[in-house]
């Protein structure tokens, strides 16, 4: 059975940075686009909530202002032991929590003429006589170009049998995020990394006058605290003497935190089954680095760019998707590998302080670590 001609000509599956930013800069352009999001905005998610001046003009030029956001320019990490080291961020970075930040592309990307299905989960892509069929539940929709932008880790990456979910993984491999918002007296513009055994705390001032505490740790470490949060905090985050004061003084606004399991660093790909995988659908970088949302915004605006000639006619399917392959591995394939080389240092007790105690003397390699997992501004 065939289905009626879609008003559609994309479809973008998944409304984080990555998905809303693309679908309001493609609706500006004049492209038919309809975007499916499973959940309602607006909503908490797990993300530490500082974003990286990189993406600064492009939000701006999204019609988002970003006037009044508390300015993050100190970095300062501890060790577990309580060891520290503190360090300039330049050009660093700005607060804004997800719940806002979300809401506001969504609201942009509705203006902009983009069509917002949210509530709506798609549960199947197929490609047959280069169409895509795409379903809900409810029902069946057919486009030219599909982009994923479903994140970290979604029903459609089991779906699709992608590499990273048929590996088997080990539990020290498999990561687990916590996010709370809280009120706390931290020094204006520091972001704060506080490491534990087999995880990171980050620490930062987001819009609201609120701070957003947002931790990731092993699979492994919260099962060897029989998976309950609470007893996760107290014996392990604790016993970091920095983030034992952040849980015993701050005020937490929120009853529970928000969670998210089964965090892989493994490798994707960017372009799978014809689909042009964006944000964390394309690859995840190490939440240390502090710039995953700008990597989202960026490989959003770099799918775009050869979505166009492809519609327009003066690229073949081939050739967008080589292009894109191409775009997004010049722009993000080494930063992602620096990701993954610091995520295994700052994974033991003992190599995060040995790590920090050499950057120490060495100021300029500290800067140029920082750098490498950083774009320039777009
Ligand atoms: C613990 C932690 C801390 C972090 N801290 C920071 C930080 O401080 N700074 C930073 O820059 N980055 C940080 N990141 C990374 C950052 O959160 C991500 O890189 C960024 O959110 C990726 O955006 P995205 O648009 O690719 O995906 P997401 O924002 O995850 O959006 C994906 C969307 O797809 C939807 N979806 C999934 N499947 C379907 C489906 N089948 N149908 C419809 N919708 C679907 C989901 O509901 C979701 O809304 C952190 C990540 C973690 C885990």
């Amino acid at each position: 059975m065939s289905l009626p001609a879609s008003p559609y000509e994309v479809v973008i599956i998944g409304g984080g940075l990555a998905g809303l930013s693309l679908s309001i800069s493609l609706a500006r352009k004049g492209v038919r686009v309809i975007l499916f999001e499973k959940q309602e905005y607006p909503f908490h998610r797990v993300c530490g909530e500082y974003i990286s001046m990189e993406s600064w003009p492009y939000l701006e030029s999204l019609g988002i202002s970003t006037e009044g956001l508390p300015r993050i320019d100190q970095l300062l990490v501890s060790a577990p032991d309580g060891y520290t080291l503190s360090y300039p961020l330049a050009p660093g970075g700005f607060g804004i929590s997800r719940y806002t930040l979300d809401l506001l592309l969504a609201q942009k990307a509705v203006e902009a003429g983009v069509r917002l299905k949210t509530g709506s989960k798609i549960q199947d892509i197929t490609f047959h006589n280069d169409r895509f069929t795409l379903s809900t539940d409810q029902e069946q929709i057919s486009a030219p170009v599909v982009v994923g932008s479903f994140g970290k880790r979604s029903n459609l990456d089991v779906k699709m049998e992608r590499d990273f979910v048929r590996k088997r993984h080990k539990k020290s491999n498999l990561y687990v995020g916590v996010k709370y918002h809280i009120r706390y007296p931290q020094p204006k513009g520091q972001i704060a990394l506080h490491n534990f055994p087999y995880g990171y705390c980050g620490l930062s001032e987001v819009d609201g006058d609120k701070h957003c505490l947002c931790y990731l740790t092993t699979a492994a470490n919260l099962a060897a605290s029989g998976n309950n949060i609470a007893a996760l905090e107290k014996n392990i985050l604790s016993t970091n003497p920095y983030l034992r004061g952040i849980f015993q003084q701050a005020h937490f606004l929120w009853e529970k935190p928000q969670t998210i399991a089964q965090i892989s660093f493994s490798r994707k790909l960017p372009v799978e089954e014809h689909v042009l995988m964006t944000g964390d659908s394309a690859g995840m970088i190490s939440p240390l680095c502090g710039n995953g949302m700008s990597i989202a915004l960026h490989s959003g605006l770099l799918a775009g760019q050869v979505i166009l000639p492809f519609l327009e006619g003066s690229l073949d399917r081939k050739s967008m998707e080589t292009s894109y392959r191409d775009l997004w591995s010049a722009q993000f394939s080494a930063r992602l590998r620096v990701g993954r080389m610091i995520q295994s240092l700052f994974g033991s007790p003992y190599t995060t302080r040995l790590f920090l105690k050499v950057l120490q003397p060495f100021p300029k390699f500290t800067k140029h670590i920082i750098q490498s997992t950083h774009g320039n501004p777009f």
